[in-house]
């Protein structure tokens, strides 16, 4: 089973990742964690890549592309796999399907949720700046407001949830996404999931899904 697993910030993709590589036995592969790696390593392809990375660059869809399509051709990657972060675009679609050629992809899973939970999801996030506990202001509230349940210290929202930050990620993300849910729709390979529902629920939708492509 070759699966693509596409969703917006805060729609809970990693944890979904995770579960359904563990139920069906698949990688799962994440480009993000390939150029972390990589960069770790301190291989030439690492050096490239933080050289994009360190700037805030996006990554070339050559590079990419090639590093997806090697990872691919791994031995653990027989009885399938499940792309998490790729494709990202268009060109890096076509790219994929030309790659796995006579093995193609069979599913493609799109976790829905509507931008203003997202935006509810996200902005709600606060970090402690001092022992790293994570909280949400509705999902998950510490005991006192503002104020780490474990170390006590002041918590923090990061950069990366103020709204002005979501909207615009969630903006970026919708605009790059729109063309690829065409693409896999006109192939017949799109499923949604609501992922307004429970961490299990949503599995439960997507192993009911791929049940019924198996
Ligand atoms: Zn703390």
């Amino acid at each position: 089973m070759n699966i693509v697993l596409m969703g917006p910030p805060g729609a809970g993709k990693g944890t979904q990742a995770v579960r359904i590589a563990e139920a069906y036995g698949i990688p799962h592969i994440s480009t993000g964690d390939i150029f972390r790696a990589a960069v770790k390593a301190g291989t030439p392809l690492g050096a490239k890549l933080q050289h994009y990375m360190s700037q805030g660059l996006l990554v070339p869809d050559e590079i990419t592309i090639h590093i997806v399509h090697e990872r691919l051709q791994q031995p653990d990657c027989a009885p399938g796999f499940l792309l998490d972060g790729f494709p990202r675009t268009i060109d890096q679609a076509v790219a994929l399907d030309k790659s796995l050629a006579d093995n193609p992809i069979d599913v493609v899973l799109s976790i829905d949720v509507p931008d203003e939970e997202l935006i509810k999801r996200l902005t709600g996030r606060r970090v402690c700046p001092s022992c790293g506990a994570t909280f949400h202001v509705n999902f998950n509230p510490p005991q006192v407001e503002g104020v780490c349940d474990q170390c006590g210290k002041d918590l923090q929202q990061r950069v990366d949830d103020t709204i002005d930050t979501v909207k615009h990620r969630l903006e970026v993300y919708n605009q790059q996404t729109e063309p690829l849910i065409a693409y896999y729709q006109k192939q017949n390979k799109l499923v949604g999931v609501d992922g307004r529902q429970t961490i299990d629920q949503v599995f439960h939708d997507i192993a009911h899904h791929l049940g019924a492509r198996q």
